[in-house]
């Protein structure tokens, strides 16, 4: 027996805490520095650049930043390293851009959050690089969208606005006998709720800004990738200056010692929300992905180990101003971008906007809700009250 810590919650607590980080305080410090000093030029000249881990220059980071990425690798068995990123979009692009080249061809999940469309179709196809998109739900289908030319595969699962779960391993095993390298946006779920690499990943991206970070005050991505695919990684990331502040990364920290005890209130306070809206005469359908009627469900129920506090939900009737009426009547939830912090969330949302190859298929204006931690009884008054409102309206 080993006192290694293995199990996640345990990871989560001691991750990055090792005494060449923190010493003798429990969090390691934030070290802000631009200048590094060396003792000598002897050692100025024997020190290498790019070296994660040693000290040589601010932008390659310091033990505030190390311990982080350090403890974000832990949480994904069969990972070789994790680089930080100012943003959630900045870990996707330097990561599309670590594996692509002119000429080659990335097949993008319908379902993809917004800019990662957009840094498709605009930066990528610049830079000779062509974007196909696929149905969310193609599974070991996608072997029929292969090309001489297909270099990457990019998966989101579920969508975050309309909960698709993707069958990621028969995709992952479609790629790999081919050579193709696969990236999950893995926001939604995190590490905690799926394992990605276990799935057969190559590249897993978080928007730390949201579950990591937890209290919607510090913008940050994570790429954590397999050994193949690391040196590509660093040496893109460092190329294009990616660099994260001290304090953010601090902060990430802090989050990340609670992700696990928050997750699991998320996840049941969305849980009884969902179910209750599901019976309600006002709506017509709910997504979420422990739901069985939401697509992919299957995949939901084999590959993970929980749901998040993010789902979305249809109004049977009305429109956009009885939709916007809804939401403006309620008081637990706020209304605005992101989610993944304490607090809930109301956001009207139309996802056909952003989809090429798959079609809507619910009639009437959607919902997405991120589910805090305040008391799941107040957060469900609040959204009948709403919801009678909007009768009434319509
Ligand atoms: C928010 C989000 C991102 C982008 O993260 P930022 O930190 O806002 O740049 C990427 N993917 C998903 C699924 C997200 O919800």
């Amino acid at each position: 027996m080993t006192a290694e810590p293995k199990r996640t919650d345990t990871k989560l607590v001691s991750g990055g805490r090792g005494k060449g980080y923190a010493g003798r305080v429990v969090n390691p410090p934030v070290w802000r520095a631009s200048t590094i000093l060396f003792d000598t030029v002897a050692e100025l000249r024997a020190a290498h650049a790019p070296e994660d881990g040693r000290f040589y220059y601010g932008r390659y980071g310091t033990p505030t930043q190390w311990s982080l990425a350090e403890a974000l690798t832990d949480l994904e068995p069969g990972a070789a390293g994790t680089r930080l990123f100012p943003s959630g979009v900045a870990a996707i692009s330097v990561a599309l851009m670590a594996v692509l080249r002119p000429g080659d061809e990335l097949l993008m999940v319908d379902s993809a959050y917004a800019p990662t469309r957009t840094f498709c179709d605009g930066f990528l196809k610049r830079f000779g690089v062509t974007t196909r998109y696929y149905d969310p739900l193609i599974g070991a289908g996608i072997k029929d969208l292969l090309t001489e030319k297909t270099r990457a595969i990019f998966l989101e699962s579920p969508g975050s606005l309309t909960f698709e779960v993707q069958d990621v391993p028969a995709i992952c095993s479609v790629a790999r006998a081919r050579g193709i390298v696969t990236l999950l946006d893995n926001t939604w779920a995190t590490p905690i709720f799926f394992p990605a690499m276990a799935a057969g990943i190559d590249i897993s991206i978080l928007a730390c800004t949201k579950y990591v970070v937890g209290h919607s005050d510090v913008m940050l991505g994570s790429v954590t990738t397999t050994d193949q695919h690391w040196r590509a990684l660093c040496d893109t990331s460092r190329t294009l200056g990616q660099h994260v502040s001290p304090d953010d990364a601090y902060l990430a920290a802090r989050g990340l010692r609670t992700l696990g005890v928050r997750l699991g209130q998320h996840q049941a306070s969305a849980l009884r929300i969902a179910q209750w809206l599901k019976d309600q005469p006002q709506v017509a359908k709910v997504l979420h992905p422990a739901l069985v009627d939401c697509p992919g469900h299957e995949h939901w129920v084999r590959d993970f180990k929980g749901a998040s506090g993010l789902f979305s939900f249809v109004l049977r009737r009305g429109g956009e101003a009885e939709r916007a009426r809804f939401v403006d009547q309620l008081k637990h939830f706020g209304i605005g971008y992101s989610w993944g912090g304490f607090e809930s969330l109301a956001l009207p949302v139309d996802p056909h906007r952003f989809r090429s190859v798959t079609e809507r298929t619910e009639e009437g204006p959607m919902v997405r809700l991120h589910i805090g931690l305040e008391d799941p009884d107040d957060l469900i008054a609040d959204l009948a009250y709403g919801l009678s409102a909007c009768e009434e309206a319509a």
